[in-house]
């Protein structure tokens, strides 16, 4: 058993035998298609494209706007149809373009092409092309790659952090892309290195995927610089500061960054994007996607194009089961999912999962809700060392002031561990991200309010 592993952090029932057998099976989207602006971190992309106009797969259709932002490439041939707000997987209505989809999947010329062996690129034609390829981190963070790689000191940077833990329950498509792709993995961390001359690559897969272990280690084998490291498979393993802390031996806080820590850490799905845009000169177009839950007929993973709907690939899984009731459709894995109300949304660049459940937990919860008991649990498993119980308190009273400054609230990363293990059942991930949302909105209204009296001022001169 392996002993590399974070402080803290809970044992919810992993469910991926729903899909953990199932290889990807490729499904070509036949309804028209979706890109959101903003599938990533940053400001969204700038369209490209006029209404009526004809695009190929692999166009750029949106453009990054400022150092924050990512491309956003077509994934279909067809006609723009609109350009306008459309619902997305928040829920939320968002500015998207929408292409009639002419099901021929037509390429762009030389996309899929191979290029030139990535030893000659320079560091900034590497990152060139990962711009170009508008890749973001496909684990669910959606931050733009080019930016993640590009820190002030790249000699700084110690470790390249593949993540393959895929901690969450039910999500089983990065096990798959490694037992598959294994050697494109470890070509994408080389590739990665490229840019950091000092360091060394580690991928951090969680022990109950044996399969995809063994391929990497094959995969890596001879390569003194790249390392496989076996965790023990506790959830949030794959959270981006759980594996620096194994790795590293790092803790740092929320207002830093793991390069000040001198780490880049990257999903094994966002390492292949990499790897397939530098040298194959190919777009990220496709993705896996893990289907599954209790209340899905037929779990698996699928290779889907990026914007296509959603209740296509629910109805590729066979619907909803027999003779049950699915009461949540979450958006990943049941602790960090988002709720979904509607299935005619397209799937983004960081959607990892959709995962469709009889039981809506949360809601449970909810009606349950009890006093806190002060038994002290939800302190032991926080992956960060803060207090939820007093998070929960401050957050309650609107104490925003000790929630952030006091308590550093605004470092949770709303794993949901404390949610799990609280036997009073409460709803305090909800609570904390709900209070997060608060926080940055009366920060962008202070903001607002400071700009507007400051260009008031700048007029009456
Ligand atoms: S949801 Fe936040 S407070 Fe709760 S365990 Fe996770 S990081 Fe800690
Ligand atoms: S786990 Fe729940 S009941 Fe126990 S201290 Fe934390 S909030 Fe209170």
């Amino acid at each position: 058993m392996s002993n590399y592993t974070f402080r803290g952090g809970v044992h919810p029932e992993e469910n991926k035998e729903f899909s953990r057998e199932s290889t990807f099976r490729v499904y070509e989207a036949k309804g028209e298609m979706i890109f959101p602006l903003g599938q990533h971190i940053g400001k969204p992309a700038r369209p490209l494209v006029k209404r009526n106009e004809q695009v190929l797969a692999g166009q750029v259709i949106a453009e990054a706007d400022g150092f924050v932002s990512a491309n956003i490439v077509s994934s279909c041939s067809g006609k723009v149809k609109d350009i306008g707000p459309r619902q997305t997987v928040s829920g939320k209505m968002a500015e998207c373009i929408v292409i009639t989809n002419d099901g021929k999947f037509e390429q762009l010329p030389g996309i899929g092409e191979p290029q030139a062996d990535y030893n000659t690129l320079t560091p900034q034609e590497i990152l060139g092309k990962i711009k170009a390829a508008g890749i973001v981190g496909m684990g669910g963070a959606g931050f733009p790659t080019h930016v993640k790689l590009a820190p002030r000191n790249p000699e700084a940077i110690k470790y390249v952090i593949a993540n393959g833990a895929e901690c969450e329950p039910y999500i089983t498509c990065d096990d798959q892309l490694m037992r598959g792709h294994a050697k494109e993995i470890v070509e994408g961390v080389k590739i990665i290195l490229k840019l950091f001359p000092n360091a060394v690559g580690v991928i951090g897969i969680e022990e109950n995927k044996p399969e995809a272990i063994e391929a990497m280690q094959m995969a890596a084998e001879g390569d003194a610089n790249i390392h496989v490291l076996t965790l023990k498979t506790k959830y949030p393993q794959g959270g981006e500061r759980s594996l620096i802390s194994v790795v590293a031996g790092a803790h740092f806080p929320g207002n830093k960054l793991p390069a000040d820590v001198g780490c880049v850490v990257d999903n094994v799905a966002t390492i292949y994007a990499i790897y397939r845009a530098v040298c194959f000169n190919e777009p990220l177009m496709q993705r896996g996607v893990t289907i599954s839950g209790d209340a899905i007929a037929n779990p698996c993973n699928l290779l889907v194009r990026i914007g296509t709907s959603c209740k296509e690939l629910m109805e590729e899984a066979g619907g909803i089961k027999e003779g049950v009731t699915c009461n949540k459709v979450l958006s990943g894995g049941p602790m960090m999912g988002m709720a979904m109300t509607s299935m005619d949304v397209p799937l983004q660049k960081a959607n990892n999962a959709i995962t469709f459940l009889q039981e809506d937990e949360v809601a449970t919860a909810e009606q349950q809700l009890t006093a806190c008991i002060r038994c002290g649990r939800c302190g032991t498993v926080c992956p960060l060392g803060l207090i939820p119980q007093m998070m929960a308190a401050a957050a309650e009273k609107k104490d925003y002031e000790r929630y952030d400054k006091k308590l550093n609230g605004l470092d949770c990363i709303a794993c949901g561990s404390c949610t799990f293990i609280c036997p009073a059942r409460r709803p305090l991930m909800q609570l904390f991200k709900q209070t997060k949302a608060e926080i940055m909105a009366e920060r962008r209204a202070a903001a607002a309010k400071a700009a507007a009296e400051a260009a008031a001022k700048e007029e009456k001169k």
